[in-house]
């Protein structure tokens, strides 16, 4: 029995963890930020006394094809099927969306006879602007929640998962696309070859895909390594996004540098033999780029988790010494960013005494894991804390903005990333 239980565990330690888009055995840390629980679980009052489950944040970056991922551990049916994020929520997203519809119709000609098909199209946030223009659309969503307020806005939509099976019943049924698109929803993809082979069959002949996602050499660069969390299976460059793009049969003409989400790219591939899309120079200036900032050898994602773990040091000395001077510490936003943040860094309600968020969802709920409260923004006010953490740093000048009431009492913001900064 002895000798079973040690095979047993030497065949755990060398277990093969093989790349999600190349196969090629990971080996290669490129962050390893402990332990978290997944951040868009807000426990109520009621579950405080139920144990939460924990899973790795251990991130990998491949040798072979340097796609940097984290690996699965939960299933994306219990991640997504009942999903707490409706896009329609943001105007600042909205906004984006409709120029994105503009854009696409100006550049592709799109018309009554064209289909626009959306993998993820969460509540209709994107496809609403194209059926205004009388478009066709169809979304394909797996939360059936979100799917139905897109449905009840008249925006047909399909609960599903989009793989290449699926892609192949609806080209059978004669719907491919002039225009497929992704946006936020290639790093959620456990199974990366099968979505990008389904996102190629829905295509017409000259058909354009865009995708649109978190750009890793934004994250390298500014240290927003609390992007990382377990719904975010992946995490791409261009260098990345071209080989998986050519292996699918696809090439990637265009690109773009957008500024949403700390910084992302939006991408235009159609197939290989397409004829109509000349290839624009932006695609090599942004592998250049890549190239200069060391994304095409190993050594240059090596020093990321350096700069990380000085970002914890210099957060949690600064809680550290605001607590032993008596002062007050309160947190602005409950983003699922703050999660990996806080765990890493391992701050809790000792640090910082709550937070507060704008949705009504999560108001009187808790930060996953450190149940750290979330209050109604009003909270601030009344308690006037010496500072406030704003947990969602993306939007600090739209916070900071709004909350310039703060300095009737001395109050003073503070930002965590890229670096702690007190202002
Ligand atoms: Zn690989």
């Amino acid at each position: 029995m002895a000798t079973m239980t040690q095979s047993a565990n030497a065949e755990r330690q060398t277990v093969n963890r093989p790349c999600r888009f190349c196969g090629a055995a990971l080996r290669q840390t490129f962050v390893d930020l402990g332990m978290s629980p997944l951040c868009e679980n807000f426990p109520s009052g009621a579950d405080l006394n139920c144990g939460e489950v924990y899973y790795p944040l251990h991130v990998y970056v491949c040798e072979a094809c340097f796609l940097v991922q984290l690996e699965q551990y939960e299933s994306p049916e219990k991640i997504f099927s009942d999903y707490a994020y409706f896009s329609s929520y943001s105007d600042s997203w909205l906004k984006h969306a409709e120029k994105y519809c503009n854009k696409m119709l100006k550049q592709f000609d799109l018309n009554a006879r064209s289909l626009v098909i959306e993998a993820a199209s969460n509540d209709g946030y994107l496809l609403q602007y194209f059926v205004r223009q009388n478009i066709p659309v169809l979304g394909i969503e797996p939360a059936a929640n979100v799917a139905k307020v897109a449905v009840e806005k008249g925006i047909p939509t399909l609960v599903r998962f989009l793989g290449a099976q699926f892609a192949k019943e609806l080209v059978a049924e004669g719907r491919c696309a002039d225009l497929v698109l992704g946006n936020n929803v290639l790093a959620q993809v456990p199974d990366l070859n099968d979505f990008v082979e389904a996102l190629k069959i829905l295509l017409k002949p000259e058909g354009v895909l865009t995708l649109e996602f978190p750009h890793l050499l934004a994250d390298l660069e500014r240290n927003e390594f609390d992007t990382i969390y377990h719904e975010h299976f992946s995490y791409f460059s261009m260098l990345s996004t071209m080989k998986i793009m050519e292996a699918h049969g696809m090439k990637v003409f265009d690109a773009e540098e957008l500024s949403t989400h700390g910084g992302s790219l939006r991408i235009y591939a159609c197939r290989k033999d397409a004829r109509t899309h000349r290839v624009d120079p932006k695609v090599s200036q942004l592998i250049s780029a890549e190239e200069k900032s060391g994304l095409a050898c190993v050594k240059g994602y090596e020093t990321f988790a350096r700069q990380v773990k000085q970002t914890k040091l210099a957060l949690v000395e600064f809680l550290l010494t605001a607590a032993r001077q008596g002062k007050t510490v309160a947190g602005y936003g409950a983003p699922g960013k703050s999660a990996t943040l806080l765990h890493y860094c391992g701050i809790g309600r000792d640090l910082i005494e709550y937070t507060v968020d704008r949705s009504p969802y999560k108001q009187g709920r808790f930060l996953p894991g450190t149940h750290i409260p979330i209050f109604h923004p009003d909270r601030i006010r009344e308690t006037k804390p010496d500072y406030v953490i704003i947990l969602p740093w993306n939007l600090k000048d739209e916070i900071i903005g709004q909350l310039q009431f703060i300095r009737e009492w001395g109050g003073q913001f503070v930002v965590p990333i890229p670096k702690v900064t007190v202002c």
